[in-house]
């Protein structure tokens, strides 16, 4: 049995794992400072969850239940969010089944995380998806093993095994995410190469920040 070791207050968005895996510095901006700003990539991904984002629907084909939008939180990790969709497979296994009420037998269950772009360079979207099946994984006391992100410019699903380095690093970034919560503290801007492709580079200003240092210091040499 997990320990519960937060309390509601205490928990914290699930999706700012993928933002703080990306840099502290941009989740503690959004999520710290509710700072944000819509560029095209996230605006893109907003129409794609728009196609998802269908609060407590369910589907059955084909023998598969898929349920929509479900709310998951995990009081070990202190995350809580929303996955978007869950598919429920049939099984005769008890190990590591579920129940529902309005659809008899035993289920499955594998996170789908939809995304719109494609596969990243770090495991920013695996992450999220890890402490999705997490918090499902203490909700229901089962263990769930995979899960898959389907991505649009691919058009297709990957699989994530969630393993138990992958586990680990979400669990161990769930951990950060609090230190700096309870801190209150935005780290300091740092310039880097993937700072290009950052969602709110305009309201960080990194690379301003880092101009501004430089020409300081440089002023600074000329007149010593
Ligand atoms: S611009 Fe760079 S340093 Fe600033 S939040 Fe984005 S990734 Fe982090």
């Amino acid at each position: 049995m997990p320990t519960r070791a937060y309390s509601d207050d205490e928990l914290l968005m699930l999706s700012g794992i993928q933002h703080f895996k990306f840099c502290p510095r941009q989740w503690a901006l959004i999520y710290l400072e509710q700072q944000w700003d819509d560029n095209r990539l996230t605006i893109e991904g907003q129409q794609l969850h728009r196609n998802v984002d269908q609060p407590q629907s369910a589907q059955l084909r084909d023998g598969v239940l898929t349920l929509h939008s479900v709310a998951v939180a995990s009081y070990a990790l202190g995350l809580s969010g929303i996955a978007d969709q869950l598919e429920l497979t049939p099984t005769n296994d008890p190990a590591n089944a579920i129940k529902l009420h309005r659809y008899p037998g035993l289920w499955n269950i594998t996170p789908i995380e939809f995304k719109h772009g494609r596969p990243k360079a770090d495991a920013s979207d695996d992450l999220q998806l890890c402490a999705q099946a997490i918090c499902l994984e203490e909700m229901y006391r089962i263990n769930i093993p995979t899960g898959e992100i389907y991505y649009g410019q691919k058009h297709r699903r990957i699989t994530i095994e969630f393993t138990p380095d992958l586990r680990n690093e979400a669990t161990q970034l769930a951990l950060q995410m609090h230190t700096h919560a309870i801190e209150g503290k935005t780290p300091p801007a740092r310039y880097q190469p993937k700072c290009r492709s950052c969602s709110i580079k305009n309201l960080c200003m990194a690379e301003d920040l880092q101009k501004a240092t430089t020409v300081k210091h440089y002023l600074k040499q000329l007149y010593i």
